[in-house]
């Protein structure tokens, strides 16, 4: 047998998110943003789900490669553009959306011949302070983008660094003054505009744009601290999932774990489960981040190791070995366990380990395996 542990990847909950998001952006377009492996859930896997989607957006020229070997035919966006010249031949080859946040890449472009005008986005930096033209350099860019023959400006494009912003907050002024600032960097331009990420699509009805780019919502993970993505209407896009593989029974004062972090303060029954940050489990989860077996939410019991966390079964006294354990997904929401752990949903969905064997879903959730019979544990 091997170790029980599972990624199941649940196709229908992206397809459903994403019809989700599209019903917020009516007459806009959606750029499904699938860089980092479609946030870890695998683009191959997630692109099923994203048939309704008008574009796909990502950074990485392997995975526009990748998305264009399994098929996708509709555009697709590079949201960090060409890491050196000749990346323009690749943007050519597949047919890619470019972006533009830097001088060298317009001199690329400037210098390149290719045989049809490439589609190029320029992306403004509006107070974000990442990537973008500001000042000056934001109408000089537009202005040579406009009139350039090998390139056709097919939208202007920022980024908000706090699209989750409440009324009436702090943050709330950033965004009026990052969207006051894109309207005079990008002067009189009158063509599209790509402003926002599931965050701003999600909780800022002021902000419309064109082409809209989310990400996270996708996943069913929630932009918004605080706020649960089912309040957004979102499914979890990925379970993980594994098994109790063994049940100590511990006395009163006894501790759990390494470093004996966790103190038994009345007789308790500890549940060992196989998924340890070997998996992407994330180590500095405390005591109390919560787990479900057989569907009750349990709480962490014990540092977590490489291989195995430990959680407090005493109040569920019928958990037995081989009981079916989630660490994330429908029961316990990826972002309770990244909240616990102070992160957010998008590191834990990244960082889920290579060991981990994926399974992908598309319809009702695959049936957990039978309860492997006696003898034959893990
Ligand atoms: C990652 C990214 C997004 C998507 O952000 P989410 O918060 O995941 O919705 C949108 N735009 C840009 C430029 C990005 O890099």
């Amino acid at each position: 047998m091997p170790r029980p542990i599972e990624a199941l990847i649940h196709v229908d909950a992206v397809r459903q998110n994403l019809a989700t998001l599209a019903a917020r952006a009516p007459g806009r377009r959606l750029w499904a943003v699938v860089k980092a492996n479609a946030y870890g859930h695998g683009l191959e896997r997630v692109l099923r789900g994203l048939d309704a989607a008008d574009g796909l957006a990502l950074l990485d020229l392997a995975e526009a490669e990748r998305a264009r070997a399994a098929g996708w035919r509709k555009p697709i966006l590079l949201l960090e553009g060409c890491f050196a010249a000749r990346d323009l031949e690749v943007v050519e080859r597949l047919g890619l959306t470019t972006t533009v946040h830097e001088p060298g890449q317009l001199q690329w472009l400037a210098a390149a011949r290719p045989a049809q005008p490439l589609p190029v986005y320029l992306k403004l930096n509006t107070g974000m302070n990442r990537l973008g033209f500001a000042g000056a350099a934001a109408p000089a860019a537009l202005a040579q983008l406009r009139v350039l023959p090998q390139v056709e400006l097919a939208a202007v494009a920022m980024h908000f660094a706090n699209a989750d912003a409440a009324p009436g907050t702090a943050q709330a002024g950033s965004v009026a003054v990052q969207l006051a600032a894109f309207e005079r960097l990008a002067g009189n331009w009158r063509g599209a505009r790509s402003l926002c990420n599931s965050a701003a699509l999600l909780t800022q009805p002021q902000l419309v744009d064109d082409w809209a780019r989310p990400g996270i919502a996708l996943y069913g993970s929630s932009p918004v601290a605080g706020v649960p993505a089912i309040r957004f209407g979102l499914r979890a896009a990925m379970t993980l999932r594994s098994r109790l593989i063994a049940v100590q029974d511990v006395a009163a004062g006894a501790a759990v774990g390494y470093g004996s972090r966790w103190v038994a303060a009345r007789a308790a029954r500890i549940g060992i489960v196989a998924c340890g940050y070997a998996d992407g489990y994330p180590r500095v989860a405390p005591d109390g981040t919560p787990v479900a077996v057989n569907g009750s939410v349990v709480p962490l019991a014990g540092r977590v190791s490489m291989d195995m966390i430990t959680v407090d079964l005493t109040d569920t006294p019928q958990a037995q070995v081989g009981d079916p354990v989630e660490l994330w997904g429908a029961q316990v929401s990826i972002d309770a366990v990244a909240e616990a752990a102070g992160t957010v949903g998008y590191e834990l969905m990244c960082a889920v380990a290579a060991r981990v064997p994926v399974r992908v879903v598309d319809g009702a959730p695959a049936a957990l395996a039978p309860r492997p019979s006696a003898g034959d544990h893990p």
